[in-house]
């Protein structure tokens, strides 16, 4: 029988019509795209955790706020919640792939954190793994430290090359031209040798 996509408004596939129209209780575009976010989400749980354990700065601060005795900004505790959330996830999931996942009937679930159970089958689940990604992804965008990088941009000469760690591409924001690392570490070694050159 055929069906719309029960990820509604959220579907890959949405049309003016609406979400797509099925024979499984997730279209194909869904299971492929959520099956990503699941194949990612260990990485991004592993990077909340750092960065909580790392204890980020919390927002508006970088300038005097040292000796304020604030540890719990509502911000960590954010983080905190998404970690636990998506441990406890994973763990319903128990790596079985989304194409699997989604056939898999109601049950109940125990939460470790709260104790409360879950009544879920698994394309509540697999929904639950996609909007997940969307928080952590949304967290680590918004904290992800910026470096500045050394030297002049080639396109503009200023000097506002920098990169957010763990990305491989140089941005100036003066002129928002990129490069990749490789170019730029190119680019610095030619400036060292044109210097030596000239004394
Ligand atoms: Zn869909
Ligand atoms: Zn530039």
């Amino acid at each position: 029988m055929n069906e719309r996509c029960r990820a509604g408004e959220s579907c890959r596939a949405l049309t003016s019509d609406g979400a797509a129209i099925t024979t499984r209780p997730l279209c194909h575009s869904c299971v492929d795209d959520i099956q990503v976010r699941l194949d990612q989400l260990p990485a991004y749980w592993q990077a909340l955790h750092s960065a909580k354990a790392k204890s980020l700065v919390p927002q508006g601060a970088g300038t005097k706020v040292q000796g304020s005795a604030d540890p719990g900004t509502p911000l960590q505790l954010h983080v905190v919640d998404l970690i636990d959330e998506i441990s406890q996830f994973l763990a319903w999931v128990d790596g079985v792939r989304v194409a699997d996942l989604i056939n898999r009937p109601l049950l109940s679930y125990e939460r470790r954190y709260g104790g409360r159970i879950l009544e879920a089958d698994g394309v509540y689940l697999a929904l639950g793994i996609s909007r997940l990604w969307g928080r952590a992804e949304a967290q680590i965008g918004l904290q992800r430290e910026y470096a500045r990088r050394f030297g002049e941009c080639p396109s503009c000469d200023q000097p506002s090359l920098g990169a957010y760690i763990g990305d491989d591409t140089i941005v100036c924001s003066t002129c928002g031209d990129s490069m990749s690392w490789l170019e730029y570490r190119k680019l610095t070694l030619k400036r060292a040798r044109d210097k030596k050159g000239k004394r």
